[in-house]
């Protein structure tokens, strides 16, 4: 296996280009993972997959705020029945995640998925691996090896002590030998631990190994809040390294905030372009407006605008509570609303356009984006 550093130059960020590390591409359906493509979004629907029209309302809700790919767990033979379904009606690609049953993965792969998770290892037999690369070839399906510090194999557990990073990235290149030796090399790979400092190191020792794309995670994170800091720390540290081809933020939450999340990840390292940018303040004892629910408001009415305009112009949009520093802040933003006495300030371009009643402040807002041209 080759290894490439450094070698491409893609963030957008002025001040701290990241020089991401070169990897294979593979195609997850219409999506690129590896090589030059833009690192994607992932989540998982966290609905019984047998019902389906609850798991497709997740999918449309992820896919509403910009999710690129979505993983199912198909458990048993009904959940793959509800697959094929899901997988006709799904506005994005669909990996199904599956575990020691190769005959589920099998059967996911005639369901028409894009992508499978499975760790070869735990299949059984190098006949069943093979059985199912087959068909994983033929249909050009890419395998992702998924190794958690959860489920490490034993021999790997008792000479190490426990998990640790080089244990889960033994495990991970044990199972990528299985599908090099059947010549399959459409391998996406990821080393997942909840431990976040195991985490980045074994993500950095994988990065050394192999050029395959990798897939970031910190598993079983947490709650939205703790989930989304560990996943930050974890993925911010590891994009900045330049390693990371598609993430998926695991929050014991709605997908829909796994993926926003994940994207305002993104964001802030210049790695996702055309993006909802909001600065509000954080308030404090001069506000005389709701700054909190206006500023969350105008995120999540601009989430949606943009996912239905995607080729709107996106100015950075300001929040401010009071005329103090609001005026200052929202010389800096495209268009602000700075708070008064019941009422907002609306900033064009830093200059001041009118004033508007607290009530009407975020469609007046919303009013200017949708005139805005860059
Ligand atoms: Fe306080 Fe005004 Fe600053 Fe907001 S902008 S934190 S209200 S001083």
């Amino acid at each position: 296996m080759k290894i490439q550093m450094n070698s491409r130059k893609i963030s957008s960020a002025k001040t701290l280009p990241i020089l991401r590390r070169a990897t294979r591409q593979v195609e997850v359906g219409s999506i690129a993972v590896g090589g030059d493509a833009p690192v994607s979004v992932q989540t998982m629907t966290k609905t019984d997959t047998r019902d389906v029209e609850a798991t497709l309302s997740q999918i449309r809700a992820a896919a509403s705020v910009g999710c690129d790919i979505v993983r199912i767990a198909v458990i048993d033979a009904d959940a793959c029945k509800a697959l094929k379904k899901i997988v006709k009606q799904a506005d994005m690609p669909v990996v199904a995640d599956i575990h020691f049953d190769h005959k589920l993965a099998i059967s996911a792969l005639k369901a028409g998925v894009a992508g499978l998770r499975i760790n070869p290892g735990n299949i059984g037999s190098v006949k069943k691996v093979e059985e199912i690369v087959n068909i994983a070839r033929e249909r050009s399906v890419p395998i992702r090896i998924g190794v958690n510090s959860g489920s490490l194999e034993k021999d790997i557990l008792e000479s190490d002590g426990g998990p640790t990073a080089a244990g889960l990235v033994e495990s991970a290149l044990r199972h990528v030998r299985i599908l090099e030796d059947l010549d399959y090399r459409e391998i996406k790979i990821s080393v997942k631990s909840s431990d976040v400092l195991m985490t980045v190191n074994a993500y950095r020792l994988l990065s050394e190994k192999c050029d395959y794309p990798l897939h970031l995670g910190v598993t079983e994170a947490g709650t939205f809040l703790a989930g989304t800091v560990r996943s930050s720390v974890a993925m911010g540290s590891l994009l900045l390294d330049g390693i990371g081809d598609t993430i998926r933020v695991s929050l014991t939450d709605t997908p829909e905030k796994e993926v926003r999340v994940g994207l305002e990840m993104l964001r802030c390292l210049g790695l996702r372009e055309g993006a909802t940018h909001v600065i509000s303040c954080p308030t404090c004892g001069r506000i005389a407006v709701d700054v909190r629910s206006v500023a969350c408001e105008v995120e999540e009415r601009l989430e949606k605008y943009y996912a239905e305009n995607p080729k709107a112009a996106q100015p950075h949009v300001a929040v401010m509570g009071c005329m103090v520093n609001g005026p200052g802040e929202a010389r800096g933003a495209d268009i602000a609303l700075a708070g008064g006495d019941g009422k907002f300030a609306l900033y064009l371009r830093g200059n001041h356009l009118k004033s508007v009643k607290e009530s009407e402040a975020i469609d007046a807002l919303m009013e200017e984006v949708r005139k805005y041209r860059d």
